[in-house]
């Protein structure tokens, strides 16, 4: 594996990075990680200015850059190891920004409430389905032994065309498009299963109804034009999401608001005195 000296200056404010001061960066803000075959990005918020900055490298750099950037950081005299883990964006996922709605950008999504293993052969099926997601695509989750953080995954491959434009989007917005490897942290874990339960969850549902219904007009274009019966094509295609089973969970989450906005406050003063330090810094080793 190539060793890789990081030279990498932010474009707006002009600060400079070396490995410790980058992987300073990454303990506050994560990282992230757009592996390709030849190529790969690794990305980070400038501490500096706040603004994302991104550095590309040949494949295997990326990959000793990942592996280093996992391991130490020096704060306050103290070194501490990074735990860092996948922690997908599940508010802001390409399609749910304009002007990329209607773009076809290849994603894999699904809640981390089953087994990691299960999903991980899940995502391999879906890349061997898809070769072309492996050859010519960057993905934005590079298959490691931890498992993701957080209530919900999401994989997303990028041309590199796209790369440049979203980091502007995510400058001009403030937001995270690309998910982030972050130092683990019980207390964010914790706050972020909070907000997935007591909202997110009823955006994913909203989301997965748009896709059904997108796919089922899909299906019912191709039963028209194959003169084929439509519940015949429906039924020999179990992927797609049950609408009915879609409205019941939007129906029951909406009716149970009154009895979530009494228990919402305790629910979170419980989370607030179970984990003391706010600062992710999992294992000091000095
Ligand atoms: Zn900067």
């Amino acid at each position: 594996m190539d060793s890789v000296e990081i030279k990498l200056k932010c474009g707006h404010c002009e600060q400079e990075y070396s490995q410790e001061t980058f992987n300073f960066a990454v303990a506050l803000y994560g990282v992230f990680f757009l592996m390709g075959k030849e190529f790969g990005y690794a990305g980070i918020t400038c501490p500096s200015c706040l603004k994302t900055i991104a550095h590309k490298g040949k494949i295997n750099q990326i990959e000793f850059l990942k592996e280093n950037v996992s391991s130490l950081v020096i704060i306050e005299n103290s070194q501490h190891l990074l735990n860092l883990r996948y922690h997908s964006s599940v508010n802001f996922f390409p399609q749910n920004i304009q002007p990329y709605k209607d773009v076809d950008i290849p994603h894999w999504e699904a809640p981390l409430d089953f087994d990691f293993d299960i999903m991980r052969m899940e995502l391999h099926v879906c890349i061997e389905e898809n070769l072309d997601l492996y050859e010519n695509l960057f993905c934005t989750y590079a298959f490691d032994d931890e498992p993701p953080m957080g209530s919900f995954l999401s994989v997303g491959w990028f041309k590199k065309d796209w790369i440049e434009e979203f980091i502007q989007i995510e400058n001009d917005n403030s937001i995270r498009i690309f998910p982030r490897y972050v130092p683990h942290s019980l207390l964010y874990e914790n706050i972020e299963q909070f907000c997935w339960d007591n909202h997110i969850y009823l955006n994913y549902i909203k989301f997965l109804q748009e896709k059904a219904d997108s796919q089922i007009i899909k299906l019912k274009e191709v039963a028209k034009q194959n003169n084929l019966d439509f519940q015949d094509i429906l039924t020999s295609n179990p992927g797609i999401l049950d609408q009915n089973f879609l409205e019941r969970e939007k129906n029951q989450f909406v009716e149970s608001k009154q009895e979530r906005d009494l228990r919402i406050p305790s629910d979170f003063l419980s989370i607030l005195i179970s984990e003391p330090s706010p600062v992710a810094l999992p294992l000091c080793c000095q």
